[in-house]
């Protein structure tokens, strides 16, 4: 799978390689209306959507950008146009993520938001 428009910033998942995992959706053109709800359903800064106007259907442009375990535009099609792997792909991928390397990723986030700690018993 390749990318050339993958964001430095979506290039790397938990310490892996985006370009190693096989996570994005797959729109069925025949099931497709055209409706462009998964265009603006994806996120601005990933804009995994593009839209072929003649054909009036959605077209997957930037697969790396989807994230990973995220299947919003999938559910949110009312035609069931849109599917992704299974999920025990994701949990399989999670699975291989090195512990140290959630840690290291936990302490920055909580050092960097000490509005997320919260203190039991303080209320
Ligand atoms: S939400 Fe579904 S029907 Fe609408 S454009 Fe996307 S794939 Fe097609
Ligand atoms: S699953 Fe989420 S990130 Fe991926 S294309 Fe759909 S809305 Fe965008």
């Amino acid at each position: 799978m390749t990318n050339s428009n993958l964001p430095s910033s979506f290039a790397i998942w938990h310490g892996m390689e985006r370009s190693n995992i096989d996570w994005h959706p797959t729109v069925d053109e025949s099931k497709c209306m055209g409706c462009g709800l998964c265009v603006v359903t994806c996120g601005e800064k990933r804009n995994v959507f593009g839209f072929d106007l003649e054909k009036k259907k959605s077209v997957v442009m930037f697969p790396e950008n989807c994230m990973v375990g995220c299947n919003n535009c999938g559910v949110a099609c009312l035609w069931d146009a849109i599917s992704f792997p299974g999920l025990s792909y994701v949990k399989d991928m999670v699975a291989k993520i090195p512990a140290d390397q959630i840690q290291k990723e936990f302490q920055k986030k909580i050092s960097d938001n000490p509005s997320l700690i919260v203190v039991s018993g303080n209320a």
